[in-house]
């Protein structure tokens, strides 16, 4: 599902509708540079046209259980009235304990978890089954990581965080371990985890293919080819958002000298992006590319800007929409 197409260096003229600057203008000039891919993943715009469907197909209210393109609509079962209305679980996934609950009650759930997490849900149970110890290399409290150690009962699933963590964990048979991963993170740190565990536990299992999904992986990879070319780095995303900040990292790492995660141009720092000659931009798997126009008009306003795009790897990867809503998808 990877597209290992090789990013190619040629960059692409934007034509896109920012403030007009007039010749003479005053401003200050800033070469923008889009790094491509960015934004919107298939999982995201499976959970979107999940919602949107359902609305179509059963009418308002629906309930979306966690975050959807940063609205918060409800984070426990608990705030959804009974009835039949549906319950959307979120492309981060649930822990078993949620359907569970949702069946007893006799609520209407679509599930939307991401097939790209449903695929380490599925890995995770595989080794339980074949009595393996499990360490995830992921985030504490993450809504995915907590989905994913929930598909197991309490205390099957060692939470591995750092280098560290991978250094010190001791396992009560090494013989019989294995290892998944949030399909967030870091490509760099988790290679540094996996390398360490590989090396202090030859016979560690490992996924076939990659946790860590093409989308996070392409995002990243687009940064660290634009973030060298650049003074300054811009990610569109929410602070909660697990491959936004990863992508600032990247950028900060690739060396940027300054770099920040914004939701809104409102939020950009103009004492550390009044005065740079050269910004990247990306944005989270979760940011609708609007955001990313609203950002680059409010630069076009400080500055005579130029936009490029760097042209990653091209992405194709579709996912169809959860059984209960593909009828309404035909029509
Ligand atoms: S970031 Fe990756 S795993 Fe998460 S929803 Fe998007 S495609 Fe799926």
């Amino acid at each position: 599902m990877v597209d290992s197409t090789p990013p190619t260096r040629r960059f692409r003229r934007e034509r896109l509708e920012i403030m007009a600057v007039l010749p003479g203008s005053a401003l200050p000039r800033l070469r923008v540079l889009l790094c491509a891919p960015r934004g919107f993943c298939a999982g995201v715009v499976r959970a979107i046209d999940a919602v949107e469907r359902a609305l179509q197909k059963y009418g308002p209210p629906v309930y979306v259980r966690h975050e959807i393109v940063g609205a918060i609509f409800v984070e426990e079962l608990t705030q959804v009235p009974d009835g039949d209305r549906p319950v959307i679980f979120s492309a981060h996934g649930v822990p078993k304990s949620v359907p569970e609950e949702a069946a007893n009650r006799k609520l209407f759930a679509i599930d939307a978890t991401c097939p790209l997490v449903t695929k380490v849900h599925r890995e995770a149970m595989v080794h339980a089954k074949r009595g393996r110890e499990i360490l995830l290399i992921g985030h504490t409290g993450h809504p995915e990581t907590i989905g994913t150690m929930g598909q197991l009962p309490a205390g099957s699933v060692t939470l591995i965080e750092t280098a560290e963590d991978a250094r010190k964990i001791q396992p009560k048979n090494p013989e019989a371990l294995a290892y998944v991963t949030q399909t967030t993170l870091s490509v760099d740190d988790t290679a540094e985890m996996v390398a360490i565990l590989k090396e202090r536990f030859p016979a560690i299992t490992g996924p076939h293919k990659e946790d860590i999904c093409y989308a996070t992986t392409n995002r990243q990879e687009a940064v660290k080819n634009v973030a060298p070319q650049v003074e300054a780095m811009i990610v569109v995303g929410a602070p909660n958002s697990s491959n936004s900040q990863r992508l600032r990292e990247v950028a900060e790492r690739s060396g940027c000298r300054a770099t920040a995660l914004v939701q809104r141009a409102d939020d950009i720092d103009w004492n550390v992006f009044g005065n740079v000659k050269s910004l990247g931009i990306t944005a989270g798997a979760s940011a609708p590319e609007v955001l990313v126009e609203e950002i680059i008009d409010a630069f076009a306003k400080r500055y005579d800007v130029e936009v490029d795009t760097y042209a990653g790897p091209q992405e194709d990867v579709f996912f169809p929409l959860p059984r209960e809503l593909r009828d309404t998808a035909a029509e």
